[in-house]
């Protein structure tokens, strides 16, 4: 089973998974007065928003068919342990 970076909302349980470029079209570098290395997710299936650090983007355990999409469901991820987390999988670019 694949691992993949993501970061899931929490109203839907959907988990938006980034692709190894770090991109992801629902996620977005946003400028922010909480600091650098903050993100924005619009969640395509309940249409909410919300805002996350760098941080909180953590691996998951996705089906090989999930990474390709970008996206699991709740009941199809499971969380791994954090300090696999290859680093360079996220852009900071804003
Ligand atoms: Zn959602």
């Amino acid at each position: 089973m694949p691992i993949a970076l993501g970061i899931a909302c929490e109203n839907c349980g959907r988990l938006h998974l980034l692709n190894k470029a770090g991109a992801h079209p629902n996620i977005y570098a946003k400028v922010s007065s909480l600091g650098a290395d903050m993100f924005g997710l619009n969640c395509n299936v309940c249409k909410m928003a919300r805002s996350f650090h760098k941080s909180d983007l953590k691996p998951y355990t996705v089906s090989a068919d999930a990474q390709v999409v970008g996206h699991a469901d709740r009941g199809e991820y499971v969380l791994v342990n954090n300090s696999i987390r290859p680093a360079s999988w996220v852009k900071t670019k804003s």
